[in-house]
């Protein structure tokens, strides 16, 4: 079924309303990017946390005032500006000019070989390359040393977290959906049995500079705040008594396997099983020295551009975010050439959603669009356009975290059903106008995308335009038609996902407004 809209971003109507723009922020947040130039200071008797460590977390938690001291830098060697940094994890070197990390040790960065290695030296004077997402800034100031905090989480994912734990009193703090705000998510029963048991409090500035969550009791910071909860409830439902780690164990992935490292070679691959076929060939689950879990995507001969490929594998390799499935390289040495990545438990966002119908809470769908939506503002700052995003082309891992894949892949698929626009094979149900009409990609030909992924998300995994043919579809589109608000999608939902299908590129949010409005949605409800 199809509704009619008229055609202008200035007067888009849905069934029975008309789609009210936001007044967005753009939210520019670029990786790594760490202010380095912010002297370190270190005050152990300003502050003590003790916080019990769970073994099954990745996060780290701290005591800063037990932190052995590093060892004196080689005479001559200027390290006012060196950065010292925490492990988040572990590290196994894996190649001889690689450094090992333990979680929770300081290391001091000496260089960033590039926004992904940088080189370190650990407190006996060793030195080698390490993996930027796995250290934090050391500073007392800086939230992410603390085992409560959870940068990169939304919502729906704070209660599902606190909910798998369902203890009195868990909790984590989370970035707010007000760019450099916070949150206190915490899980008490002591609410109403009809009410979701957990409760989020926004933690606020106060014109003094201070932050409270309860007016009554101010502090110069927020682990100072945090500590003083963890004690007296002051105000909340139930005082802070129990930090919740990161989710699940998995260890983040490394842009390629070592810095420069874009060839994997074929000897330690291990094959365990096949688990898809997609256009290029088979995709198994692997192993990569046999510890690293990988999909090893087999190209066969003739599918694709390879040279080609091979070349941008080399700059792929270096987009690295948490909501993209990581390239970690190419095996070129024999035939069929084999493309290397994250393994992603839980398959193809379609089929996770086919497979679920039914059972996916509203909070969860949103959730899902998030992640997609964050990963996309990354390449849209990047520069990429990923030309081919649908559900059929993310991924969910083992933590049901959805990540982007395929990013950029269409332009080497040799097979013209794939590449022509009249083809059988090209995805017309997802392409923008100027796309089916004059091939002309862009990060907003992505936003209109984007708009049909989450349709399906909210569809639990339809076919959009299911009666439809491509070229029926090229015509209802070209006369303003546009698909129908899913039963599941809450009216502010379905605005968002009409706001990517503005005839024109211009028109359209930008991935950096649509996360902003995205996070509104999902913390007002
Ligand atoms: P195509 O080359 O056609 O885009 P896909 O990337 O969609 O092929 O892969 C086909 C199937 O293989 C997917 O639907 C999924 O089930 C599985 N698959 C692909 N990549 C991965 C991965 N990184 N982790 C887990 N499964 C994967
Ligand atoms: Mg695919």
């Amino acid at each position: 079924m199809l509704c009619l809209s008229d055609n202008t971003i200035q007067s888009i109507f849905c069934c029975c309303c008309s789609v009210q723009k936001r007044q967005v922020r753009t939210q520019m947040n670029l990786e790594n990017d760490g202010d380095s130039s912010e002297e370190y200071t270190w005050h152990p008797k300003q502050l003590s946390y003790v916080s019990a460590h769970k073994n099954r977390s990745n996060r780290v938690c701290v005591q800063p005032s037990q932190r052995k001291p590093l060892p004196p830098l080689p005479q001559g060697e200027d390290h006012g500006e060196k950065i010292r940094v925490m492990a988040l994890y572990d590290f196994l070197p894996r190649e001889s000019c690689n450094l090992a990390l333990k979680r929770a040790e300081e290391y001091l960065i000496l260089e960033k070989y590039n926004p992904h290695w940088w080189k370190a030296r650990d407190q006996t004077g060793k030195e080698g390359l390490i993996p930027s997402n796995y250290v934090t800034e050391y500073k007392l100031t800086n939230l992410e040393i603390y085992e409560w905090y959870h940068k990169n989480v939304t919502r729906n994912q704070a209660e599902d977290l606190l909910r798998q734990e369902s203890k009195e009193g868990a909790f984590i703090v989370r970035d707010s959906r007000c760019l450099g705000a916070y949150t206190i998510s915490v899980y008490s029963r002591m609410r109403r049995n009809d009410e979701v048991p957990i409760k989020h409090y926004q933690i606020k500035s106060h014109d003094s500079g201070q932050c409270y969550v309860s007016e009554r009791y101010l502090f110069p910071s927020i682990p100072e705040l945090i500590e003083y909860h963890q004690h007296n409830a002051g105000g909340l439902i139930t005082r802070l008594r129990y930090p919740v780690g990161s989710m699940g164990n998995c260890l983040p992935a490394t842009a390629g396997f070592s810095y420069e490292k874009w060839e994997i070679d074929q000897s330690e691959l291990t094959f365990i099983k096949e688990v898809g076929k997609g256009q290029f060939g088979v995709v198994h689950l692997g192993k990569w020295r046999s510890h690293v879990l990988v999909a090893i995507k087999a190209i066969n001969e003739g599918t694709m551009s390879e040279d080609d490929f091979i070349e941008e594998a080399k700059v792929m390799m270096k987009l690295s975010h948490s909501r993209l499935v990581q390239l970690y390289g190419v095996c070129i040495q024999q035939k069929p050439l084999y493309i290397v990545t994250e393994f992603m438990e839980n398959g193809s966002l379609l089929h996770y959603l086919r497979e679920r119908q039914g059972r996916l809470r509203r909070g969860m769908l949103l959730s899902m669009c998030q992640d997609v939506c964050e990963g996309m503002e990354y390449l849209e700052r990047n520069s990429f356009i990923h030309r081919d995003l649908a559900a059929r082309n993310c991924l969910v891992s083992a933590t049901c975290i959805v990540k982007i894949s395929d990013f950029g892949m269409t332009r080497y698929v040799l097979d013209d059903e794939y590449i022509s626009s009249s083809g059988a094979m090209f995805p017309v149900k997802w392409s923008a106008p100027e796309v089916f009409h004059f091939n002309k990609y862009s990060s907003k030909s992505d936003v209109w995308s984007f708009g049909i992924l989450m349709w399906e998300v909210f569809t639990e995994g339809k076919m959009p335009f299911a009666k439809e043919s491509n070229l029926q579809v090229v015509e209802a589109i070209s006369k303003g038609f546009r698909l129908y608000r899913p039963y599941l999608a809450p009216m502010t939902v379905y605005e968002v996902m009409y706001s990517c299908w503005h005839e024109k590129p211009e028109g359209r949010p930008t991935f950096a407004e649509l996360t902003q409005v995205l996070t509104d949605i999902a913390e007002t409800g």
